[in-house]
């Protein structure tokens, strides 16, 4: 059996460890106040990030070559996977561990303390995920569900100026998938900001831009909000999904990530060798140059991001530890770039590096 696998926080990072670690016959515990939330996020990810063992009743949709637009369209050749999430969450069957309804106080690799008085010793995974703070970069977003009319693309980013937003105002993108053969999700987002932009006024943009679009809301369309840090996340400790770095600077995605390293927590693996950390430095660096570029410049950034192959895309946007394949797609984004941007991408990096 092994040693128990004691999990704090059951969010999909934490639940994904300890059902691989049920799967590979371990005893196990999990741990979180509120152990039968119901996940209500629409997650996606891209199908060549998930590990094989995933359920493939998990899927709500998947697009072929979903479509970017910055300046101009791209199609991105790569498949797109939209989670039915309540499968996603039932799919990871905790079937045989002891479930503690308590919240996790003292968090060390080899033991638990709870705020009931409970004390639990093991190999502990610290999947509680990460507390808003103003010191974090954030996403939000504000979506809404709409009845398809036709046959709307799948718009991965679509950051083109018909949100009725001033183009020197923080930019905002719409977000467009499949959510089943009848509904849609469109959803406008702020991809990162500290802050990050209102609710009420990605409302307002998504409202204006579908609207322009000749989409019609009634007003009674339910409505999804997101809102979650994109900075702050720590390898070490036992930290694992959120709050061990796993989300991804550039799209806040995480869920992929933590599916696809459960494995390598439940075998003692390393999920954070040193090229992984180097991987995710560069990554954050590539955050601070967004967040740095006025606003009118990140279309044109996007556009030339899209503009490369398909492989480095998926270099930098996914995977942890494929350090030449990050440097070689930042090397040609930034040779790409036009010189303007090249040189605020510079002074973002020096400067922070100075700080
Ligand atoms: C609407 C929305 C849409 C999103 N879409 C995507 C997407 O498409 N793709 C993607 O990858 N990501 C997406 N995200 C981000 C994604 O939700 C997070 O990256 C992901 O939830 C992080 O998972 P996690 O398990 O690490 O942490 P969390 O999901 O934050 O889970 C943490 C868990 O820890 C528990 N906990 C907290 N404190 C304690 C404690 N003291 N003791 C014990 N347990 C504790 C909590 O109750 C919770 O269950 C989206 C987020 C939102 C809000």
């Amino acid at each position: 059996m092994g040693v128990e696998v004691i999990v704090c926080g059951i969010g999909p990072a934490g639940r994904a460890v300890a059902h691989r670690a049920l799967a590979a016959g371990r005893d196990v515990t999990v741990i979180d106040p509120r152990p039968d939330r119901v996940w209500t996020p629409t997650y996606a990810a891209w199908v060549d990030e998930l590990p094989g063992w995933l359920d493939a009743g998990v899927v709500a949709a998947a697009i072929d070559e979903p479509t970017a637009w910055a300046v101009r369209e791209h199609r991105i050749d790569r498949t797109y996977q939209v989670f039915d999430t309540a499968a996603l969450q039932s799919s990871l069957t905790l079937h045989g561990a002891t479930v503690i309804a308590d919240r996790a106080v003292e968090v060390n690799t080899r033991s638990v303390r709870t705020a009931g008085g409970l004390t639990r010793t093991g190999q502990v995974v610290d999947a509680r995920g990460l507390a808003r703070s103003p010191r974090r970069a954030e996403q939000t977003a504000y979506g809404v569900v709409v009845d398809r009319t036709g046959l709307e693309p799948t718009l991965f980013m679509d950051w083109r100026a018909d949100n009725g937003a001033d183009p020197d105002e923080p930019p905002s993108f719409l977000y467009a998938i499949p959510l089943s053969p009848d509904t849609v999700l469109f959803e406008e987002t702020c991809l990162a900001g500290r802050p990050a932009l209102a609710p009420d006024v990605l409302r307002r943009r998504l409202e204006h831009r579908l609207r322009v679009r000749g989409i019609a809301l009634t007003g009674a369309e339910p409505v999804e909000r997101v809102r979650f840090p994109v900075q702050g996340g720590m390898p070490g400790r036992g930290r694992f999904g959120a709050a061990g770095g796993l989300t991804h600077p550039a799209t806040g995605y995480s869920v992929a990530a933590a599916l696809a390293a459960a494995d390598t927590v439940v075998a003692g693996g390393a999920v954070w060798t040193p090229s992984a950390r180097a991987v995710a430095a560069l990554r954050r660096a590539g955050l601070r140059a967004v967040l740095a570029l006025p606003p009118r410049e990140v279309p044109v950034f996007f556009e030339t991001f899209f503009g490369l192959p398909a492989h480095l895309q998926r270099c930098y946007l996914s995977g942890l530890d494929d350090l030449g394949g990050t440097l070689a797609a930042m090397g040609a984004l930034f040779a790409d770039l036009p010189p303007n941007l090249r040189r605020t991408v510079v002074t973002s990096v020096v400067g922070a590096a100075r700080r």
